[in-house]
């Protein structure tokens, strides 16, 4: 890396230290030719993949539109806003930890119901029956009723 006050090609790093969450590294350089010395900031990069539509076509990850369709599925659930947060983040995680940079919106479709599929059964049908092609009603029934049989497994039956 140049040095930032005499322009010189060759500066060595003196200390490298993680900082924060150990998300960012922090190097202390030294000029060879003026002896400056300046701080640098290594970050790895967060930016979240374009999305590939069925059609082909690429779109910016768009954040404020993924969350809408959650909120719609998530709508008089009784999840609190934090709950909500969380889920959000943790999808977003998700699709970072993929290390692409594009995904089919398919796969990022599969990542909100499987998120969502964990917190809240209702809001997850809600959001696969417009995410996912059901290919008929009956394949929809069957997805409903395969959560149905999961539920006694949790829930103690009374009387
Ligand atoms: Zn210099």
């Amino acid at each position: 890396m140049f040095c930032p006050f005499c322009q010189a090609q060759d500066t060595k790093v003196i200390d490298s230290r993680l900082i924060g969450d150990g998300s960012q590294i922090r190097r202390r350089r030294e000029c060879e030719i003026c002896h400056a010395r300046f701080t640098t900031f290594e970050t790895a990069d967060l930016a979240l993949p374009r999305i590939i539509k069925s059609d082909g076509e690429r779109q910016p990850f768009n954040g404020v539109k993924l969350k809408g369709g959650m909120l719609r599925a998530l709508e008089k659930r009784p999840l609190s806003t934090e709950e909500v947060e969380a889920i959000f983040g943790s999808i977003l995680t998700e699709i970072r930890q993929l290390g692409e940079r594009e995904i089919a919106s398919r796969q990022l479709g599969e990542i909100v119901m499987r998120n969502l599929k964990k917190v809240d059964q209702v809001a997850y049908v809600r959001f696969a029956s417009v995410y996912r092609d059901f290919q008929d009603i009956k394949e929809f029934a069957e997805e409903i009723s395969s959560l149905a049989k999961e539920k006694p497994k949790t829930r103690k039956k009374k009387k």
